[in-house]
């Protein structure tokens, strides 16, 4: 065996992920690969998992991706002559609670959303799929039809031929050694049996991901843990074709295998592997057979399925898998390293997303850019909080615990905190705060009344916090609120070029004169939406960058990577040197006159500026802007004195009913004037104009930037879908996202934001309505609008308009 001296693409690991991803670059984009296998093909953990492949995921281009390869696993024994085992079996959920049964419903709406077929049954046609199968405990269950199973190995040795037949070059028993790193790119793969210079390179080292990356100091924080299931012997009357099944409310799933079942579950206690390093010989390898923890999943499953009682067992899998705190799994070129791209941390679904997986991860070498809204398996989701080992075990072992309890609407995660304080923590614990964490950043939801507990308890109705956020949400609207936004991502941007670079990646014009601040879109080449932001210009070569906390890794790798080379523009994170509050409301004036003496008139501080201003003896840089549709200035304040100045602002603004506001209020606040929000409804799959944000696209001026040909075009044709916000008749309807929106009773589009606003009393939510023949303001307006919530149809109006607009910014200001 020689290992070649180039390849354009190395893609590293031969499991179903590696072999996917080489056979998609092979197949779609004609590149020279080669992959490296340190063992055997599939000897990861690839070759034991029980190959159950189901598709519905909350997001609808993840939902899209576990689509694309049930289509590939379905047709690619004829194109390789090698059999995947596909079966399409269908998967049964089983309800045995009314939350479990709101969630199925819910979910059945979203699968109605996302184009998929998903059926709601009685316990009694459960019982008739599935004869065998104990139902006196169901509530109900629901039917996905075109979900299946396969074999493991059999569909990664497909993928490996099908790679092979493209031209791929895969090698087994070479192992990734080390990189070399020129320029902040990798030129060469360093192996046991030489060195492979290449112009990308592809992580697909499954549990060994976190180590790989670490030889080329990116994170990928992954964390191995213990999964296990049971074989059983052949069970009479059991078919072969029967549907797979997962029984979340006991905790396991089942699969048919050679006439008996896998049964396999996720407990509520995970067992983390290695925090060290994944030893390189973990070769076709097991753990020990670990019966008492395994016994809890045995309990459950002879409860659903007596006849197990009577039935031996073959043999457990006990092995381990990647989980990644968030349970979702990690895609995309790392932050700090532009050719090094990712595609590890499956979560126990690695074999249902490996067709797609590989598929948009071939796509994002080739072409530099994702294809599709992949933010929730975007490697840059992440920040420098996930290189902390300990905290990343603790994180995953919550989520991978969570795997099969109900996902309620607004659930927090409760371990690993607090992590980041904001300097008001304490101020706002002692105010009766209830936080949430995003980004390690502990953030005020709401907060409690006096004598109440500040504590979230979860339901799939309204929850306990409704009333406190009204509360808050009013008070905004009537007097003022201040948030605490310290968590915001803030770069700053200095050189002689910053303007240069900035308008290329701004499709706003933010070049414009130092003292003013620009709220923009950065596009993709395709004018899809990646980033959303505010960019304040301080002076002639300085820009202050400001995007929301969990974007932070993400859109400071955006700006990074399309800066023009040579230019003179400096890009530095400096989120912890500052905290914001954010004073909102229309006494908001009359509060911030009262701690500096600047002025802070609409004349003397116009909409759309920023301004230096003393507080409480500190400089504070003032940007008068609003997420909440009220007069208002966010506060950044250099981070020490951040409690300084709310306390000032809590002292004047006592007069003037100021109050401590949390997020969930600003949700409902900024629902009811209509402000988007990155990742639900915007994202890289939405262009501005389809989500009325053309007016921030500098079109009409000559300047080049970034997705301007794409928007050229967009404006020419007829658009295909638009984004409009809906009310819901119906004022106790809980709207929580992916509901469907139906026109004169077809189905045209989903919701991506649902909540509630409270000065209009009534539930809101934003979809995009889409017509391939185009949607204009007559055929918005023209239809009659519903929703479906939980499988119910309920009446809803569209408005192009802002729900809340009182003109207030000039009425007031
Ligand atoms: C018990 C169990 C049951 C499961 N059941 C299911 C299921 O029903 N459905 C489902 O969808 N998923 C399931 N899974 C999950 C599934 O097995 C994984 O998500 C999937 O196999 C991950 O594939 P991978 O290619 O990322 O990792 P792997 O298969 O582990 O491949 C990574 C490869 O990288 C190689 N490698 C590592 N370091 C180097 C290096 N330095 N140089 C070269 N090569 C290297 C390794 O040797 C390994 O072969 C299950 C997992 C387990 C443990």
């Amino acid at each position: 065996m020689t290992l070649p001296a180039h390849a354009e693409a190395v893609v590293i690991g031969g499991g179903i992920i590696g072999c996917s991803t080489a056979y998609h670059l092979a197949r779609d984009h004609k590149m020279d690969v080669v992959l490296i296998e340190q063992n055997r093909l599939t000897s990861g953990s690839t070759w034991h998992a029980a190959g159950l492949v189901g598709q519905l995921r909350s997001s609808a281009s993840i939902t899209q991706v576990l689509k694309y390869s049930v289509d590939l696993y379905k047709r690619l024994d004829r194109e390789t002559g090698l059999a995947t085992g596909w079966k399409m079996t269908g998967c049964l959920r089983l309800a045995c609670n009314a939350d479990r049964w709101i969630e199925f419903k819910r979910l059945a709406t979203t699968a109605q959303s996302f184009g998929m077929e998903m059926h709601l049954l009685s316990p009694a046609e459960v019982k008739s799929m599935w004869p065998l199968m104990e139902v006196s405990d169901l509530v109900g269950g629901t039917f996905l039809p075109t979900d299946g199973q396969a074999n493991p190995s059999d569909i990664a040795q497909s993928l490996a031929k099908g790679a092979r037949m493209n031209g791929a070059k895969l090698f087994e028993g070479v192992r990734a050694t080390g990189f070399e790193i020129k320029d902040g790119r990798v030129v060469a793969v360093n192996t046991n049996a030489g060195a492979i210079k290449c112009e990308k390179v592809i992580n697909c080292g499954g549990q060994w991901a976190r180590q790989i990356g670490a030889m080329a100091d990116v994170s990928v924080p992954l964390q191995p843990v213990k999964h296990h299931y049971v074989i059983t012997e052949k069970i009479d009357g059991l078919a072969t074709d029967i549907a797979t099944v997962r029984d979340p409310d006991r905790r396991t799933y089942f699969k048919e295998e050679v006439g008996g079942l896998v049964m396999g579950g996720y407990e509520p206690d995970p067992i983390a592997w290695t925090q060290g390093d994944v030893p390189d010989d973990f070769e076709f390898q097991l753990f020990e057979d670990d019966w008492d923890h395994f016994e809890q999943h045995l309990r459950e499953a002879l409860a659903r399925v007596p006849v197990l009682a009577n039935t031996g067992i073959k043999k457990m899998i006990h092995g381990p898998e990647s989980f990644t705190p968030d349970g979702n799994f990690i895609l995309g070129a790392a932050p700090n390293l532009a050719n090094f791209y990712v595609g590890a941390g499956f979560n126990a679904f690695g074999i249902a997303s490996a067709g797609g997986a590989g598929w948009v991860l071939a796509e994002w070498v080739a072409k530099g850019e994702a294809p599709m809204d992949l933010w929730g398996v975007d490697i840059r989701r992440f920040s420098d909080l996930h290189q902390d080992r300990r905290w990343v075990a603790e994180r995953t072992l919550e989520a991978c615990a969570k795997h099969y309890t109900i996902g309620f609407p607004h659930e927090e995660y409760e371990s690993g905190r607090p992590r980041i304080e904001s300097p008001l923590f304490r101020r706002l614990k002692a105010r009766n705060a209830c936080f949430g964490s995003k980004l390690g950043w502990e953030r005020p939801n709401w907060f409690a009344p006096d004598g109440a507990e500040p504590r979230d308890i979860y339901s799939m109705g309204r929850q306990n916090w409704f009333a406190a956020v009204g509360e808050e949400h009013r008070a905004v609207r009537e007097r003022a609120g201040v948030f605490d936004q310290s968590s915001f991502a803030k770069f700053e941007m200095k050189g002689r070029d910053c303007a240069e670079a900035l308008s290329w990646i701004c499709a706003n014009d933010v070049a414009r004169a130092p003292g003013r601040l620009t709220y923009t879109q950065m596009l993709n080449s395709r004018g899809g939406i990646e980033c959303d932001l505010t960019v304040a210009r301080l002076a002639e070569d300085h820009f202050y960058i400001v995007t929301g906390t969990g974007f932070r890794t993400h859109d400071q790798g955006w700006i990074a990577d399309h800066v023009k080379p040579g230019l003179d523009a400096s890009l530095r994170d400096v989120t912890e040197e500052w905290g914001v509050l954010s004073l909102m409301g229309p006494r908001a004036r009359d509060i911030i006159a009262g701690v500096t003496k600047s002025d802070m008139s609409n004349a003397g501080f116009p909409f759309g500026h920023v301004r230096e201003i003393a507080i409480a003896g500190h400089q504070v840089r003032a940007l008068r802007v609003t997420y909440v549709g009220e007069l208002g200035w966010e506060l950044h304040i250099p981070i020490a004195a951040t409690g300084d100045v709310f306390d000032a602002l809590m002292t004047a603004g006592a007069d003037h009913g100021l109050v401590p506001t949390g997020y969930r209020a600003l949700e409902s606040l900024r629902l009811e004037k209509g402000y988007r929000a990155w990742g639900s409804d915007i994202t890289p799959n939405d262009n501005p104009f389809e989500a009325g944000l053309g007016w921030a696209v500098k079109l009409r001026s000559n300047l080049a930037f970034l997705g301007r040909e794409a928007c050229a075009a967009a404006i020419h044709a007829p658009l295909k879908k638009r984004l409009a916000g809906f009310t819901a008749a119906d004022r106790d309807v809980v709207l929580v996202g992916r509901e469907t929106i139906l026109r004169d009773g077809k189905q045209v589009g989903y919701l991506t934001s649902g909540g509630y606003g409270y000065t209009i009393g009534q539930p809101i939510g934003y979809g995009y309505v889409r017509n391939s023949d185009g949607v204009d303001d007559d055929y918005l307006s023209s239809g009659s609008y519903e929703l479906v919530v939980a499988r119910e149809v309920v009446k809803a109006r569209l408005h192009m308009a802002p729900l809340y607009d009182l003109e207030n910014l000039r009425v007031r200001s």
